[in-house]
């Protein structure tokens, strides 16, 4: 028997039997995704409750696609979230419009692998997606951008810059010689808890955090203590991580001032605008977030705010060599002839989903206005929230609502308690809170970033708080 004759050599009988089989199969993913997406409005919310999944063994042979389907729909979908929905107002979480969801299944269908060009055009489509983004939120083509898996790799990204950077003003070449030479500080005044995690991974270590002072109700820095603190220190690197909208106070650092401070003292300037950064389609907004264009890195998410599938995250530098000089993976078989960037080399994946292509469609889709009025509804549906619980004697507003997240509490009640009539808020199915601090007291978090969510949802949780709050 030659070897092309052995069966072991085929294809597997299953996959075959599912490969013959495919446009059955693809049509019933396909009538059970219409049939969640039109009805997630309708869903529980949350499953707040632990779920166990039955124990069995994968050590035996499959039954092929349908079987696992069925699986699937037994012990999994019962138990999912609405967090695609229009009341998942946890986090800072955004759903995914119809272009980017039907986007992404073709991501999956086509598979290609955005490391390095040379075998499709899927590069150039990461690039062309980069410059529309860069167009719509008004920043200047001498940025160079990547998609991350999310804003903690982009603040990763962001880090490394930095410390490369800051090596280099010591003349250690950082991406070659290591940390072990240098020293670095790192001063912010909210950052991000990604941010602090990123410390860690970038070798910085989370004390080399100088907490800045904020300013009196806000998580915004303190410029004069930044220029107190910069001044103060004798370190020879040094990095500012800006906010540009906090994630419970929705604050945005004074970028100019921020960054003339770090001009003068020689500090990479990173800002984190995980979702802030789409504030700048708002007219009464952008002015919150000028002097963003003097950013040596940027960090924002498309799976927030721009309300794609996970996970798609967005990294721009002004000094793509830097980022080139910590990311870049060297060996003959991947070298290639063409003039376009190599992914790869500016990130942290070698192998790299396409996943341009679900921004590309959405933003072909519904451009920057449909981006821009998702982004506005969002916020005037915050107001709405706010503006009634301001009015309402059941509970106290932490702070003027000012672009999507909402800060409040019940009134007079202690930690304790916030935490139980959150979970009680959660239990009812109809819409999901999460947590938050704000000026050191236990708050609950509302923040809007989904396509589908409108004044009417607002309404419904309105009536729902109402008679939570009346105990009935
Ligand atoms: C969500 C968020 C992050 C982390 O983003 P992921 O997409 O969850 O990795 C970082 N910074 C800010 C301000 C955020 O809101």
């Amino acid at each position: 028997m030659t070897e092309h004759q052995n069966p072991d050599s085929g294809i597997h009988p299953l996959m075959q039997a599912d490969l013959d089989n495919f446009a059955g199969l693809a049509e019933m993913v396909s009538q059970w995704a219409a049939a969640f997406t039109s009805g997630v409005d309708a869903m529980k919310v949350a499953n707040t409750s632990d779920q166990k999944l039955t124990d069995i063994s994968v050590a035996n042979s499959g039954k092929g696609f349908a079987v696992a389907m069925s699986a699937f729909l037994q012990q999994i979908a019962p138990h999912l979230s609405a967090s695609a929905g229009p009341r998942y107002w946890g986090f800072v979480t955004g759903g995914a419009n119809p272009a980017a969801q039907l986007g992404d299944w073709l991501t999956s269908t086509i598979d290609q692998n955005v490391g390095s060009p040379g075998d499709s055009i899927a590069t150039a489509v990461e690039l062309q997606t980069i410059q529309w983004l860069l167009q719509m939120v008004e920043l200047p083509s001498s940025f160079m951008g990547v998609l991350t898996t999310g804003a903690t790799a982009s603040n990763l990204l962001g880090l490394t810059c930095g410390r490369q950077y800051a090596g280099l003003q010591q003349q250690v070449d950082i991406a070659e010689e290591g940390l072990a030479k240098v020293s670095i500080e790192v001063f912010s005044a909210t950052p991000h808890a990604s941010t602090v995690k990123c410390l860690s991974m970038v070798g910085l270590g989370r004390k080399s955090w100088r907490p800045v002072a904020c300013l009196a109700d806000s998580e915004a820095m303190d410029v004069a203590d930044l220029a107190r603190q910069l001044e103060a220190s004798d370190c020879p690197g040094k990095i500012v991580v800006a906010s540009t909208g906090t994630v419970t106070g929705n604050d945005f650092d004074n970028l100019h001032a921020v960054a003339d401070l770090c001009e003068q003292h020689q500090a990479w300037l990173h800002v984190d605008a995980a979702f802030g950064l789409f504030s700048r389609l708002l007219e009464r907004m952008r002015h919150e977030s000028d002097g963003l264009e003097r950013a040596d890195s940027i960090t924002s998410d498309a799976h927030k705010w721009l309300n794609v599938p996970y996970d798609c995250g967005l990294f721009f530098t002004r000094h793509p060599d830097l980022l080139q000089q910590s990311c870049s993976a060297d060996a003959a078989y991947l070298h290639t002839e063409s003039e376009l960037p190599s992914f790869m080399n500016l990130g942290i994946e070698n192998s790299r989903r396409f996943r341009a292509l679900p921004l590309w469609m959405s933003l072909q889709a519904y451009g920057a206005e449909g981006v821009r009025h998702m982004v506005n509804a969002n916020c005037l549906q915050a107001r709405q929230l706010a503006n009634w619980l301001e009015s309402s004697e059941h509970f106290d507003l932490l702070k003027p609502c000012r672009m999507n997240v909402v800060v409040f509490r019940p009134r007079q009640k202690d930690a304790k308690e916030v935490a139980e009539f959150m979970r009680t808020t959660n239990e009812s199915g109809e819409v999901y809170l999460t947590p938050g601090i704000w000026q050191g007291q236990a708050a609950i978090r509302a923040a809007f970033s989904n396509w589908r969510t409108t004044g009417e949802d607002v309404d419904r949780v309105c009536r729902l708080l109402e008679r939570l709050a009346l105990g009935c």
